[in-house]
């Protein structure tokens, strides 16, 4: 992406989640300058008036299924925990298309960036015949929309017939995974800080991913220098899974796979103990906490303060959105916010603390710490809201207003030192016509 080379000072914002409160210069799509109160910049800068903005970093969203977007409140999978969730949509997304997977990402990049979201993951692990190219669509639809993205190359290969919980039709087999998952480290993948596009590697879940696939890909992920993903101590049924089958937890089975190592982030990490929390701080091992999606499955309620506390980098999640259903990653952080201030008292959480969640917390499970910061040498990644809803009205602190009052879409995103989302809308994204395109898939999808 070509840089725009000149300067551009945020001047004087309401409020702002970083030490600039006379406000922040970018340029060449770097944070390169924060100025003091009353102050002006040291270079040349355009000045841009930010005096009605609350300025965050952007947000980074650590877990999600794009395609999931297709099949919210899906009335065959509403009232399910998650094993018969699952069971009840597996056949419907064996029906994906290119065409239907396209709709779905752009919607749920949409709703993400709209969100004040900037780096997104997302966890594609449906290959049914057909969609093979379904990381690369992924790509391109972030590309378009401006929209950093670590996409991760999910898999599955234990169907029922070897014990596994997803149907025939929704695995592969073990040689065509590791092949396609070289060849997206080789096509798409960029190593380099600030990169707008990289790739993770995300056997599913110990119930649809055999042994061998979570060792071979730990090894290839080690030889490649990508990250690791997977869903990990969601739910009691995964324990027991675990146990029956492994003999073991769901933390001693990733160990045993190789995975228990700085690189791996892991989605949910519900049903952890006191030492094996411990074991993860050591080993630097990233969750994503979704409390969305745990509390709309009833899965549990993350430990996050405990995480944190062991050493344990702890970013948001919205998760599918066929288990949230929305893809709003501020609506996240006040749901995270609630939950866990509900969990662990007044004094553990504040909103401050549910905001570098979403932001420091979430790119430092991704391993990116020119992410998520408004500090001098990070990325020009930044997501601005006004208080000028009804639902702001009154309110004192601003900071405290986006989290506490609901701030649920951003006024200004900027990406890269480029404007992603301009008064509330996506330049050149005709959501109207995304979302006919978007509900006919969907309608089809459920049809069959
Ligand atoms: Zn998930």
């Amino acid at each position: 992406m070509t840089q725009d080379p000149s300067a551009l000072w945020l001047r004087n914002p309401l409020a702002v989640l970083g030490d600039a409160p006379g406000g922040i210069v970018v340029q060449g799509g770097r944070i390169v300058e924060l100025v003091p109160a009353g102050g002006a910049p040291v270079r040349p800068a355009a000045a841009w008036d930010a005096s009605r903005h609350v300025v965050l970093p952007g947000l980074v969203n650590t877990h999600h299924h794009f395609y999931q977007t297709l099949t919210r409140c899906l009335p065959a999978a509403m009232g399910r925990t998650l094993f018969g969730w699952l069971q009840a949509l597996y056949p419907v997304w064996a029906r994906l298309t290119p065409e239907a997977l396209d709709a779905a990402v752009t919607v749920a990049m949409a709703e993400l960036l709209l969100s004040g979201c900037t780096t997104t993951t997302d966890h594609h692990y449906v290959f049914p015949p057909g969609l093979e190219d379904a990381i690369a669509i992924e790509a391109a639809a972030a590309s378009r929309l401006g929209l950093r993205a670590v996409l991760t190359r999910g898999s599955m290969d234990l169907s029922q017939r070897d014990g596994g919980l997803p149907p025939d039709s929704v695995v592969q087999d073990l040689d065509t995974i590791l092949d396609s998952s070289a060849r997206l480290i080789d096509s798409l993948h960029d190593p380099a800080p600030h990169a707008m596009l990289q790739i993770a590697l995300a056997p599913c879940s110990p119930f649809s991913v055999t042994t061998r696939l979570m060792r071979d890909t730990a090894a290839l992920a080690e030889r490649r220098g990508v990250r690791l993903h997977t869903h990990l101590a969601e739910t009691e049924d995964e324990a027991a899974f675990c146990q029956a089958r492994f003999g073991c937890t769901p933390l001693d089975y990733l160990e045993s796979c190789g995975w228990l190592r700085p690189g791996t982030w892991l989605a949910h990490g519900i049903h952890f103990t006191a030492p094996e929390i411990a074991r993860l701080g050591r080993a630097r091992v990233g969750v994503t906490h979704c409390p969305c999606s745990n509390q709309l499955i009833a899965s549990g309620t993350c430990r996050v303060c405990e995480l944190e506390a062991a050493g344990v980098p702890v970013g948001l999640g919205v998760d599918g959105s066929a288990s949230n259903d929305a893809s709003n990653l501020m609506q996240e952080v006040r749901a995270a916010f609630l939950l866990q201030r509900g969990a662990n008292g007044v004094a553990a959480v504040s909103h401050l603390d549910a905001l570098r969640w979403a932001t420091a917390g979430s790119a430092d499970c991704i391993g990116r710490p020119e992410l998520g910061r408004i500090a001098v040498g990070a990325a020009a990644d930044l997501a601005l809201f006004t208080l000028d809803e009804l639902r702001f009205s009154g309110a004192g602190d601003p900071l405290a207003a986006v989290v506490l009052c609901g701030a649920h879409r951003a006024d200004r995103v900027m990406v890269a030192g480029r404007w992603a989302v301009e008064d509330g809308q996506i330049p050149g994204l005709d959501l109207a016509a995304l979302m006919a395109r978007h509900g006919l898939a969907a309608r089809q999808l459920a049809a069959g």
